[in-house]
Protein backbone atom coordinates (compact mmCIF):
# COMPACT_ATOMS: atom_id res chain seq x y z
CA UNK A 1 0.00 0.00 0.00
CA UNK A 2 1.24 3.27 -0.81
CA UNK A 3 0.92 5.93 1.88
CA UNK A 4 -0.32 8.85 -0.86
CA UNK A 5 1.50 10.33 -3.95
CA UNK A 6 2.45 13.86 -4.01
CA UNK A 7 0.37 16.21 -5.61
CA UNK A 8 2.06 19.79 -6.71
CA UNK A 9 5.50 19.49 -5.33
CA UNK A 10 7.14 20.92 -8.69
CA UNK A 11 10.10 22.85 -7.88
CA UNK A 12 9.51 25.78 -6.41
CA UNK A 13 9.49 29.27 -8.09
CA UNK A 14 9.60 27.77 -11.46
CA UNK A 15 13.44 25.90 -10.85
CA UNK A 16 13.35 22.99 -12.92
CA UNK A 17 15.60 20.42 -11.90
CA UNK A 18 16.87 17.62 -14.65
CA UNK A 19 18.22 14.07 -13.72
CA UNK A 20 20.32 11.62 -15.60
CA UNK A 21 19.83 8.30 -14.21
CA UNK A 22 17.48 6.71 -11.15
CA UNK A 23 18.77 3.59 -9.78
CA UNK A 24 16.22 1.68 -7.64
CA UNK A 25 17.37 -1.25 -5.43
CA UNK A 26 21.12 0.51 -5.29
CA UNK A 27 23.95 -0.46 -2.44
CA UNK A 28 26.68 1.39 -3.54
CA UNK A 29 26.08 4.92 -2.66
CA UNK A 30 25.00 4.74 1.29
CA UNK A 31 23.59 2.16 3.99
CA UNK A 32 21.59 -0.57 3.14
CA UNK A 33 19.28 -0.84 0.24
CA UNK A 34 17.99 2.48 -1.89
CA UNK A 35 16.78 4.51 -4.20
CA UNK A 36 19.61 6.79 -5.80
CA UNK A 37 18.83 9.62 -7.98
CA UNK A 38 21.42 11.27 -10.05
CA UNK A 39 20.40 15.24 -11.21
CA UNK A 40 21.99 16.53 -13.68
CA UNK A 41 24.08 20.32 -13.32
CA UNK A 42 27.76 20.67 -12.34
CA UNK A 43 29.97 22.99 -12.74
CA UNK A 44 33.11 21.74 -10.74
CA UNK A 45 34.59 20.54 -13.88
CA UNK A 46 37.46 18.09 -11.62
CA UNK A 47 39.78 16.67 -13.03
CA UNK A 48 39.27 12.94 -14.06
CA UNK A 49 35.39 13.48 -13.89
CA UNK A 50 33.49 10.27 -14.32
CA UNK A 51 30.08 11.63 -16.06
CA UNK A 52 31.22 14.57 -17.57
CA UNK A 53 27.80 14.48 -19.59
CA UNK A 54 26.24 15.24 -16.06
CA UNK A 55 27.99 18.74 -16.25
CA UNK A 56 25.25 20.14 -18.24
CA UNK A 57 21.88 21.47 -16.36
CA UNK A 58 20.21 20.68 -19.62
CA UNK A 59 21.06 16.84 -19.98
CA UNK A 60 18.93 14.26 -19.09
CA UNK A 61 15.05 14.26 -18.73
CA UNK A 62 12.96 16.51 -16.16
CA UNK A 63 12.44 15.53 -12.53
CA UNK A 64 8.73 15.78 -13.24
CA UNK A 65 6.26 14.97 -10.99
CA UNK A 66 5.59 11.53 -12.57
CA UNK A 67 9.08 10.34 -12.00
CA UNK A 68 9.29 11.89 -8.34
CA UNK A 69 6.01 9.74 -7.19
CA UNK A 70 7.73 7.09 -8.57
CA UNK A 71 10.66 7.99 -6.29
CA UNK A 72 8.42 7.94 -3.29
CA UNK A 73 6.89 5.10 -4.43
CA UNK A 74 9.88 2.93 -4.58
CA UNK A 75 11.09 4.09 -0.93
CA UNK A 76 8.02 2.24 0.22
CA UNK A 77 8.87 -1.53 1.10
CA UNK A 78 10.13 -1.95 4.03
CA UNK A 79 13.46 -3.61 3.13
CA UNK A 80 14.48 0.30 1.15
CA UNK A 81 16.66 2.51 3.44
CA UNK A 82 16.11 5.58 2.30
CA UNK A 83 17.11 7.87 -0.55
CA UNK A 84 20.39 9.11 -1.91
CA UNK A 85 21.23 11.93 -4.49
CA UNK A 86 24.27 12.55 -6.36
CA UNK A 87 24.68 14.60 -9.63
CA UNK A 88 26.47 16.55 -11.12
CA UNK A 89 26.17 18.46 -8.18
CA UNK A 90 23.61 18.74 -5.93
CA UNK A 91 24.15 21.86 -4.45
CA UNK A 92 24.43 23.86 -7.55
CA UNK A 93 22.29 26.74 -6.80
CA UNK A 94 19.52 25.36 -8.86
CA UNK A 95 19.48 22.24 -8.01
CA UNK A 96 19.33 23.15 -4.64
CA UNK A 97 15.97 25.15 -5.03
CA UNK A 98 14.82 22.39 -7.63
CA UNK A 99 14.94 19.51 -4.81
CA UNK A 100 14.64 21.06 -1.37
CA UNK A 101 10.49 20.35 -1.39
CA UNK A 102 11.04 17.15 -2.78
CA UNK A 103 13.21 16.35 0.35
CA UNK A 104 11.35 17.63 2.65
CA UNK A 105 8.21 15.53 0.96
CA UNK A 106 10.93 12.23 1.35
CA UNK A 107 11.81 13.04 5.03
CA UNK A 108 7.94 13.66 5.94
CA UNK A 109 6.31 10.82 4.33
CA UNK A 110 9.39 8.66 5.80
CA UNK A 111 11.04 9.87 9.04
CA UNK A 112 12.08 6.14 9.68
CA UNK A 113 14.16 6.40 6.29
CA UNK A 114 17.59 8.46 6.01
CA UNK A 115 18.41 10.63 2.88
CA UNK A 116 22.04 10.79 1.89
CA UNK A 117 23.50 13.54 -0.14
CA UNK A 118 26.93 13.64 -2.19
CA UNK A 119 28.41 16.98 -2.98
CA UNK A 120 31.79 18.06 -4.30
CA UNK A 121 31.32 21.32 -1.86
CA UNK A 122 32.40 20.99 2.02
CA UNK A 123 29.95 21.41 4.40
CA UNK A 124 31.57 24.60 5.67
CA UNK A 125 30.76 25.89 2.32
CA UNK A 126 27.52 24.90 2.45
CA UNK A 127 26.88 26.83 5.85
CA UNK A 128 28.50 29.91 5.95
CA UNK A 129 30.44 29.97 2.39
CA UNK A 130 30.49 30.65 -0.82
CA UNK A 131 27.70 27.88 -1.55
CA UNK A 132 24.87 29.02 0.98
CA UNK A 133 21.88 29.85 -0.47
CA UNK A 134 18.26 30.75 0.81
CA UNK A 135 17.99 27.03 0.40
CA UNK A 136 20.27 25.65 2.73
CA UNK A 137 19.65 25.34 5.18
CA UNK A 138 16.03 23.87 4.63
CA UNK A 139 18.10 21.35 2.07
CA UNK A 140 20.62 20.52 4.49
CA UNK A 141 17.69 20.45 7.40
CA UNK A 142 16.38 17.18 5.79
CA UNK A 143 19.69 15.23 4.90
CA UNK A 144 20.43 12.38 6.84
CA UNK A 145 24.18 11.92 6.07
CA UNK A 146 26.44 14.22 3.85
CA UNK A 147 28.86 12.92 1.88
CA UNK A 148 31.14 16.51 1.14
CA UNK A 149 34.29 17.73 -0.76
CA UNK A 150 35.30 16.94 -4.12
CA UNK A 151 36.82 13.96 -5.18
CA UNK A 152 40.58 14.19 -5.26
CA UNK A 153 42.28 11.62 -7.47
CA UNK A 154 45.69 11.42 -5.37
CA UNK A 155 43.65 10.74 -2.53
CA UNK A 156 41.91 7.71 -4.48
CA UNK A 157 41.17 5.07 -1.93
CA UNK A 158 39.08 1.97 -2.70
CA UNK A 159 39.04 0.61 0.25
CA UNK A 160 36.78 3.48 1.41
CA UNK A 161 33.14 2.56 1.68
CA UNK A 162 30.94 5.09 0.20
CA UNK A 163 33.43 7.43 -0.79
CA UNK A 164 36.05 7.69 -3.17
CA UNK A 165 39.17 9.65 -1.78
CA UNK A 166 39.94 10.19 1.70
CA UNK A 167 39.52 13.71 2.06
CA UNK A 168 35.78 13.34 1.60
CA UNK A 169 34.03 13.16 5.14
CA UNK A 170 30.50 11.08 5.59
CA UNK A 171 28.76 13.61 7.94
CA UNK A 172 26.14 12.19 10.29
CA UNK A 173 24.18 15.63 9.91
CA UNK A 174 21.60 15.30 12.91
CA UNK A 175 24.69 15.11 15.35
CA UNK A 176 26.31 17.66 13.90
CA UNK A 177 23.34 19.65 14.59
CA UNK A 178 23.27 18.95 18.21
CA UNK A 179 26.64 19.28 18.74
CA UNK A 180 27.27 22.36 16.75
CA UNK A 181 30.20 21.01 14.87
CA UNK A 182 30.65 18.33 12.53
CA UNK A 183 30.28 14.57 13.91
CA UNK A 184 31.19 12.17 11.20
CA UNK A 185 28.52 8.79 10.64
CA UNK A 186 30.00 6.24 12.02
CA UNK A 187 30.01 3.42 10.18
CA UNK A 188 29.76 -0.69 11.28
CA UNK A 189 33.07 -1.75 13.34
CA UNK A 190 33.08 -4.57 10.78
CA UNK A 191 32.80 -2.68 7.96
CA UNK A 192 34.73 0.76 9.40
CA UNK A 193 38.31 -1.95 10.64
CA UNK A 194 37.84 -4.43 7.68
CA UNK A 195 37.88 -7.29 10.38
CA UNK A 196 35.13 -9.60 12.49
CA UNK A 197 36.93 -9.27 15.47
S1 LIG B 1 31.54 17.16 -8.88
FE1 LIG B 1 31.17 15.14 -9.81
S2 LIG B 1 30.05 15.57 -11.71
FE2 LIG B 1 30.96 17.51 -11.03
S3 LIG B 1 32.90 17.64 -12.17
FE3 LIG B 1 33.33 16.74 -10.15
S4 LIG B 1 33.24 14.50 -10.45
FE4 LIG B 1 32.24 15.50 -12.21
Amino acid sequence: MHRGLLQNHLPERGCKVNYSTIKYCDIANGEGVRTTLFVSGCRRRCPFCFNEEAWSFAAGRLFDDETQNAILASLEPAYIDGLSVLGGEPMEPENQRGLVSFLETVKARYPEKSIWCYTGDTYEELVSGPKRTEDTERLLASIDVLVDGPFIQELKDITLRFRGSSNQRIIDMAATRAAGKVVLWADDPVFATHTMD
